[in-house]
């Protein structure tokens, strides 16, 4: 198959912006597997569905077109043609994604739209389960992680620029919260393949991790 890149990690370890880079240098795509589980959440609640049917959001998934594209701060994504970049962002998306990804069913849908991509293209993908799951046979995986405080800390800088204002010590539990709900699921839970090289980014600079990569990479 196809030469592929797979990152994965909890919330805030700095997985889009490394993959993005990556991308960029290496001339590959750049797939944002977290943004489809909150296109769904968001097209979900904008059409007011009980976010714990798993039928009907099951079948909201497989009805909707979702398309990304990198924009200018972060992936771009078009749910059904219209540019919702930002409307996947807010904090009620971002507490209540967790909800759909556990679902058996939409993780299908999703896991199967993400191996047609990495068959149609070179891809570098970041989510939870790429190395384990959506592409077990990719040539490089990484594993980020970084520490709690300094997780927070990205998101908060996130936040901000993102025009919410959060509570410190809220958005550390949210994190804390998302990651155990990520790795306590049943079905594909967030952990590391066991073939992954795990990087820890605590205290490393964007381009240090990027180069990391492109060396594993070039081996
Ligand atoms: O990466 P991001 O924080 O945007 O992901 C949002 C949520 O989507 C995660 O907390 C997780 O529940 C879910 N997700 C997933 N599998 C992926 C990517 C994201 O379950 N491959």
């Amino acid at each position: 198959s196809r030469f592929s890149i797979a990152i994965d990690g909890p919330a805030g370890a700095g997985k889009s912006t490394v993959a993005r880079q990556v991308a960029e240098r290496l001339g590959l795509t750049y797939v944002d597997t977290g943004a489809m589980y909150r296109a769904i959440t968001w097209k979900a609640l904008q059409q007011n569905i009980d976010l714990q049917d798993e039928q009907t959001v099951s079948r909201l998934a497989r009805e909707t077109d979702i398309q990304l594209a990198p924009g200018k701060t972060g992936t771009d994504i078009w749910v059904d043609g219209k540019k919702v970049t930002d409307e996947i962002r807010t904090p009620e998306v971002t507490a209540k994604v967790s909800l759909i990804a556990g679902q058996p069913e939409v993780r299908e849908v999703l896991v199967e739209k993400q191996q047609e991509m990495a068959c149609r293209r070179e891809v570098v993908m970041d989510g939870r389960d790429i190395g384990t799951h959506v592409i077990p046979d990719a040539d490089v995986k990484v594993f980020l992680t970084a520490s709690i405080e300094e997780r927070a800390q990205r998101r908060y800088r996130e936040s901000i620029r993102r025009g919410f204002e959060m509570d410190w010590e809220q958005l550390k539990e949210e994190i804390r919260l998302r990651d155990e709900k990520d790795q306590r699921r049943k079905h594909s839970p967030l952990r590391p393949a066991e073939d992954a090289v795990h990087l820890d980014t605590t205290g490393l600079s964007i381009e240090e991790v990027v180069e990391e990569i492109l060396n594993l990479s070039r081996t």
